[in-house]
């Protein structure tokens, strides 16, 4: 039985726990999350090729040029793209593949990819958002007030998605469990099985 792969991309306020819920995805489904390149300096902790590609503007700019990205934008001052091979192998060998991208991003992927699946991560209010932005630590107040501002322009965008994800406070499974019963149901529609629909019919053939 054939099985295509799936692309789902993941965006969400800075803050809504985008990064954690694609994690523990790839860890519980074996889905494969891509890692994308950026400009931006590694926080704390941060490790080069397994949270991001750290680029300098010149070897971004150039990647770009040998159009080595599927996608890229700039957010609050940086690029980021996500490298073509990754995805491209990814789906050729029938697996999920995650990105963990933001809303112009996400837009690019969808003219490229009419089926991928698109999903917006939230928190609960927007309160608790900026309290986790606080509360992480990793960022100055002025980027924190620059996040909090795009997180304002990518609301105007959720209408574009076709699903909304909220991540409460402890509820992790919960929000795992929905994103999973997404991707599994999406993986089903007809409009993405067509190979194997064909296989049905060959199938048939001998009866008609
Ligand atoms: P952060 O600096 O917090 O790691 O990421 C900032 C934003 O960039 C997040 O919304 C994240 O999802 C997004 N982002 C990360 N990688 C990519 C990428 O490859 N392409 C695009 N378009 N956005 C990305």
């Amino acid at each position: 039985m054939d099985k295509k792969g799936t692309l789902v991309v993941i965006s969400g306020f800075s803050g809504a726990g985008k990064g954690t819920v694609s994690r523990a995805l790839v860890e519980r489904y074996g889905y494969r999350l891509s890692v994308s390149a950026t400009t931006r300096e590694p926080r704390n902790g941060e490790e080069d090729g397994r949270d991001y590609f750290f680029k300098t503007e010149e070897d971004f700019l150039r990647l770009i040029d040998y159009n080595g990205f599927i996608e890229y934008a700039k957010y609050v001052d940086h690029y980021y793209g996500t490298p073509r091979k990754f995805v491209e192998d990814g789906l050729k060998e029938g697996q999920v593949v995650i990105l963990e991208i933001e809303v112009q991003g996400a837009m690019k992927i969808k003219q490229q990819y009419p089926d991928a699946v698109l999903l917006f991560i939230t928190a609960p209010s927007i309160e608790v958002l900026k309290n986790r932005l606080v509360g992480r630590g990793t960022e100055k107040p002025e980027i924190i007030e620059k996040r909090m501002r795009r997180a304002a322009e990518e609301a105007e965008s959720i209408g574009l998605y076709q699903y909304i994800v909220c991540n409460e406070e402890g509820k992790l499974e919960e929000c795992m469990n929905t994103i999973h019963s997404i991707i599994e149901s999406e993986s089903c529609r007809v409009s993405v099985r067509s190979e194997f629909i064909n296989s049905l019919k060959d199938g048939l053939k001998e009866y008609q």
